[in-house]
């Protein structure tokens, strides 16, 4: 993996473990010689999670929307800022730009992001592992939704196993990493359970 795209919260919330989890992710990627892609802020988990590969001496791309630029919030000290016309632009060059994805907590947004590139997977329009890094079992409830998907038969288990979890950095990145999202033509067209 050359590049992983993070995605996280704007805000950096309550616990410090999130935002020293952010710092860990950061530092793991410029260790690993992956280049960090994420959504060019300098808010919140978002500038944790920056500033932490930068101080590293890694490599850090933001894809920003003009918009949020203009409002000042984008961050000056990154190796590339990537400035594009609209959210569809940016998740979709983020995503051309990487080879896996990892959500870091985050809300409404960081949620939207990830389960698009999930979606993306699911359907074969691209073939990148992703992956949620469970911090104090704060995507427990998402682990528990996509479990009663599955069990309700809205989810495929091929698909179920295609979000990966961890609580851990390291072994997240292993996982992403060693995982082969599967071929289509293995479910396309058959019934989910
Ligand atoms: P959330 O998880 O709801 O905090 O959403 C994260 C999302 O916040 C990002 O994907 C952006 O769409 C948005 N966002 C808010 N502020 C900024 C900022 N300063 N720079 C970049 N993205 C931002």
């Amino acid at each position: 993996m050359r590049r992983i795209c993070v995605f996280c919260g704007s805000s950096s919330g309550t616990r410090q473990n999130y935002q020293q989890a952010a710092q860990a992710v950061g530092r793991l990627l410029c260790r690993r010689g992956i280049e960090l892609v994420y959504g060019g802020g300098n808010v919140g988990l978002m500038g944790v999670l920056a500033n932490a590969c930068l101080n590293e001496g890694g490599r850090v791309i933001g894809v920003i929307p003009q918009a949020l630029a203009d409002r000042e919030l984008a961050h000056t000290g990154l190796t590339e800022l990537r400035i594009v016309g609209s959210m569809h632009e940016r998740k979709s060059l983020m995503a051309d730009l990487s080879d896996a994805f990892v959500s870091l907590p985050g809300g409404y947004g960081t949620w939207e992001e990830f389960f698009e590139v999930l979606t993306w997977s699911q359907l074969g329009i691209q073939h990148k592992a992703c992956g949620v890094l469970n911090v104090d079992g704060y995507y427990d409830p998402l682990l528990a939704m996509a479990d009663k998907a599955l069990s309700e038969g809205f989810i495929r288990p091929v698909h179920r196993e295609s979000l990966l979890s961890d609580a851990d950095p390291e072994r997240l990145l292993d996982r992403l990493g060693n995982y082969a999202v599967p071929a289509i033509d293995k479910w396309i067209g058959r019934p989910a359970r």
